[in-house]
């Protein structure tokens, strides 16, 4: 499957990546875990969250799959390609058991209502299966496990958020970190197994999201991304007072913690986005000028069979909204190609609203039917694998001169730049990102450090990378 990455929200390079801790703990605990995140950044902010009620309980974490005593793989069944990958590891995993008897394997998160019955029972592969609702029942089925019978809990809540949880930051660069705000969602696309795996959209307690990132801030992180599948439709009511908070309401009182805390969310539906978030953004200089917008398709037929709830021109109109409000905001998207009936016009249509948006950013995927998903129910997978493939390449291909383009606008700005660590081809640059989340890196000085804002003149660029140096 082809995708274009460098997006925090699916960072391709951090497939299938084990979790290790921000400093390697002396373990002082009997039993160890380890797990293996794979699909969105959702996902990884899940894994933080067990290896909380893991460690809570008095496991350890090991980076090393062949210390623990425990493995989990923390699964996403978006597309057919990551239950591949998560197979193949399960198989490899239960190798190990020959020498290890005492051994337990478990899968965590979204593949785990699905496979269930084909993982336990059939295939025997693991011994532990819980969905993402579940996961303080963990320790309850690891002693289930210990003593012979198989662990499952792949119910789904309605209410479960993790709110009081304090995920452990793992894998961390110590300077940005994931808050979720939500969990599940309530739209009903037709490709999408969202709604199945993860369940009814809820949104989490205002006052502990905000905990949790003036938290992070007082740790010595400087930004923070608030995830939601629809982070527009997040609405908390207060109880108390009976007040409701909305998505704008949260940014602002995240924005509010510091104005040295970036703040990104991610994703924004076009159906949902208000003037009302865009003016907050607008007044907060420490709330990145970036959305993650996805379109899908450019053809009004193919987002009505999608059933996204917009067409074509509601999403250009929002696009404007975007550049009026927000002059200079990056915009990033989520393609698909050759959903159900797409024809060659429709696919044209999408290429054209490519060039009309000339996005920053594009996550790009051919269509996978998943089943239980509307499409697979209704719909006929009738575009050939080559023409889907196809279609992504030139997708692809259009999408890579466009954000060679906006790079390029960048040459002779300066831009602020969070910076997150040492660039990854050099020890002697800086890496960060921009306001707008391009890639910037520059050399070093001893004046500013890991998580220090730098002031970058940009004297060049690759497709994915800003290349300056510090402004005197
Ligand atoms: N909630 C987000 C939204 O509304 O756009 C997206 C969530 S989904 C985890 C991330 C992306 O995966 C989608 O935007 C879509 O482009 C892609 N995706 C989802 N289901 C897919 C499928 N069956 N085949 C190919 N791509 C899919
Ligand atoms: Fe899936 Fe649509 Fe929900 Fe995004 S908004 S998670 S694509 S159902």
């Amino acid at each position: 499957m082809l995708e274009l990455t460098l997006n925090k929200t699916h960072d391709e390079s951090r497939q299938g990546e084990a979790f290790a801790p921000k400093q390697i703990l002396k373990n002082p605990f009997a039993k160890k875990f380890y797990i293996e995140s794979y699909g969105c950044a959702m996902n990884f902010a899940d894994s933080e969250v067990v290896a909380s009620i893991l460690q809570k309980q008095g496991f350890g974490i090991t980076a090393k799959f062949e210390d623990a005593d425990m493995i989990f793989i923390n699964t996403c069944s978006i597309r057919e390609k990551a239950e591949a990958t998560v197979r193949k590891r399960l198989t490899e995993f239960r190798k190990m058991k020959k020498h290890n008897p005492g051994l337990l394997v478990g899968v965590l998160g979204c593949m785990a209502e699905r496979l269930k019955s084909k993982f336990l029972e059939e295939e025997k592969l693991v011994d532990i299966v819980v969905g993402p609702d579940a996961y303080r029942s963990l320790p309850t089925l690891i002693e289930e496990a210990e003593s012979g019978q198989k662990g499952v809990n792949v119910l789904l809540s309605r209410e479960e958020t993790y709110g009081d949880i304090s995920p452990i930051r793992l894998n961390s660069n110590g300077v940005t970190a994931f808050v979720s705000i939500m969990r599940g969602c309530n739209n009903m696309c037709s490709f999408c197994v969202v709604p199945f795996t993860r369940g009814r959209e809820r949104s989490r307690d205002a006052a502990s999201v905000v905990k949790e990132c003036t938290d992070l801030f007082n740790e010595g992180y400087r930004e923070v991304t608030l995830l939601g599948q629809n982070v527009d439709s997040y609405q908390w009511v207060n109880s108390a007072n009976n007040s409701v908070i909305s998505f704008a309401n949260l940014l602002e009182k995240v924005a509010q913690i510091s104005p040295l805390l970036r703040v990104r969310f991610s994703t924004s539906h076009p159906k949902d986005i208000t003037d009302e978030v865009l003016f907050t953004m607008g007044k907060y200089g420490n709330i990145c000028k970036n959305i993650h917008l996805p379109v899908q398709s450019g053809s009004s037929r193919i987002l009505q069979k999608m059933n996204r709830t917009y067409t074509r021109e509601w999403y250009l109109s929002k696009v404007n909204r975007i550049r009026e409000v927000l002059p200079g905001c990056g915009i990033s998207t989520d393609v698909i190609t050759g959903f159900c009936t797409e024809t060659e016009e429709d696919h044209r249509e999408t290429l054209s609203l490519m060039e009309y948006c000339e996005y920053d950013l594009a996550y790009m995927f051919f269509y996978s039917e998943r089943a239980g998903t509307l499409a697979a129910r209704r719909f006929t997978d009738d575009v050939p694998e080559e023409i889907k493939k196809r279609r992504l390449q030139e997708v692809v291909a259009l999408h890579r001169i466009q954000s060679l383009r906006s790079m390029q606008k960048e040459i002779g700005k300066t831009v602020k730049v969070l910076i997150e660590g040492n660039s990854k081809k050099s020890d002697g640059h800086w890496s960060g990102r921009s306001d707008t989340n391009k890639v910037v890196v520059f050399p070093k000085n001893e004046t500013i450090q890991k998580g220090d804002y730098a002031d970058v003149v940009i004297e060049n660029c690759t497709a994915g990378t800003l290349i300056g140096k510090l402004k005197i």
